[in-house]
């Protein structure tokens, strides 16, 4: 008998058929022996609805009543997901994050899980009852509901795993493991039978959105075993593990995109010691990550500080920025939303020349010009027009010799 996390996305929970299909899986573990929990997102679309309706109505919404509004997709299919298993002999009950709890801390719309008791629902799964639980959702310190940042329910899974002492964390998706690269984009992408928990989590946090970035960075911290399979095909998935667990260490093992970024050039900012401690710290105030960042130096003492932020903070970096404009005393803020990031990652980097080279030359062979570039350890990143997004990881992943036999 193995204690086990069975978390499902959007699409996995798009519509009743495929409730019922995931009822069915469920079963099959519970019917093995197993003591299963299961985790779930809200159905496909749904959260881009709420979210889009929050940015309708007003750009700077508070991040408290955003968090009531978007949490609402996973209260809906816990419910239906533990009708569809009471329905086929499987007792099941819904859980929401407060009930669990599922406690946070106050950064609602991207809220950090700082507890979860896991007594209750181990009880109740030693009990035969299959515990169906919000992923997404949390509950803020002063008891109002939070929310974990897009894609949080993987987060959600890996936490719970850690609080139950689960033997896995399985996440079923859409695809059946993890690639080179999306495969929705290259077909020649090639499934991974293992990738390490650093180069996951560095595909991750550059965009590969199969895994979210925390839930990855948890799995290593608690060591949960996280498995990547299919909602819709019985096949093996990919497994994420230690390094020393991977005999073969390719140079570059993958390549991510991101179209959630926006890039932010201050024009003409005075160069001298302390803008950019107030610059970002501005930002920081205002719950803006920044991620890359380049500054030009220009002849008269004055500089371009250009960089990136998450496209949904956007409206509340210019607006805290636009705020504090008579102390920095910049000239513009010029804002463009439409850029890609484009990242190769792979731990062979650690002990490889090149790789970045590789990589400038196959985007100049293709007339695609480089706006901001970042590295670290074991990846390179860079900033292109977002017209240029599919060219440039088509072309990257052929350069690094990732494809597979054609399709
Ligand atoms: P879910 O709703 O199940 O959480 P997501 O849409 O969040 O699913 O994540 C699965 C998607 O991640 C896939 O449909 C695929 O397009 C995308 N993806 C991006 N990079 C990769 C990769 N390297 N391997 C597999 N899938 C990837
Ligand atoms: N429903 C949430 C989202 O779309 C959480 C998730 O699917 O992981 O971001
Ligand atoms: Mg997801």
């Amino acid at each position: 008998m193995s204690r086990i996390v069975m978390k499902f996305g959007g699409t996995s929970m798009a519509d009743l058929d495929r409730i019922r299909n995931v009822a069915n899986r469920v079963k099959r573990e519970v019917d093995a022996g197993n003591e299963v929990a299961v985790v779930v997102s809200a159905m496909a679309g749904t959260t881009n609805q709420l979210v889009k309706w929050c940015q309708d109505l007003s750009p700077l919404h508070d991040p408290r009543e955003y968090d009531v509004v978007v949490a609402t997709g996973e209260q809906v299919t816990i419910g239906l997901l533990a009708i569809a298993l009471q329905t086929i002999g499987v007792p099941a009950r819904s859980w929401q994050g407060w009930q669990v709890p599922v406690r946070t801390d106050h950064a609602h719309g991207k809220a950090r899980v700082t507890e979860v008791e896991g007594e209750t629902l181990i009880a109740r799964m030693q009990a035969g009852e299959v515990p169906v639980v919000a992923g997404f959702q949390g509950v803020a310190p002063d008891g109002r509901v939070s929310t974990l940042g897009r894609g949080g329910s993987d987060l959600s899974a890996v936490v719970l795993a850690a609080a139950i002492k689960a033997d896995r964390c399985d996440i079923y998706t859409d695809v059946d493991g993890i690639y080179t690269t999306d495969p929705r984009i290259v077909p020649r992408a090639r499934k991974l039978d293992r990738i390490s928990y650093e180069e996951m989590l560095e595909l991750a946090s550059v965009g590969a959105k199969v895994l979210q970035t925390r839930s990855v960075e948890m799995a290593m911290k608690a060591r949960v075993r996280v498995q990547v399979l299919s909602s819709f095909e019985d096949k093996p998935g990919s497994l994420v593990v230690d390094e020393d667990e991977i005999m073969e260490k390719p140079i570059v093992s993958g390549i991510a995109y991101s179209r959630d970024e926006a890039k932010v050039t201050l024009r003409r900012v005075p160069d001298r010691p302390g803008i950019a401690a107030t610059v970002f710290g501005l930002l920081a105030a205002a719950n803006v990550n920044v991620d890359m960042i380049v500054q030009n130096l220009g002849a008269d003492g004055s500089t371009d500080m250009t960089f990136t932020v998450g496209r949904a903070d956007l409206a509340r970096a210019q607006d805290a920025l636009d705020k504090a404009r008579p102390e920095v005393g910049f000239e513009a803020i010029l804002a463009d939303p439409d850029v890609a990031k484009i990242s190769v990652v792979g731990i062979g980097m650690r002990s490889h020349a090149g790789v970045a080279t590789t990589m400038f030359r196959t985007l100049a062979e293709k007339g695609i010009n480089i706006q901001v570039i970042s590295t670290s350890e074991i990846k390179v990143s860079v900033l292109v027009a977002a017209d240029y997004t599919e060219l440039a990881v088509r072309a990257l992943h052929t350069a690094y010799g990732l494809d597979g036999p054609a399709a």
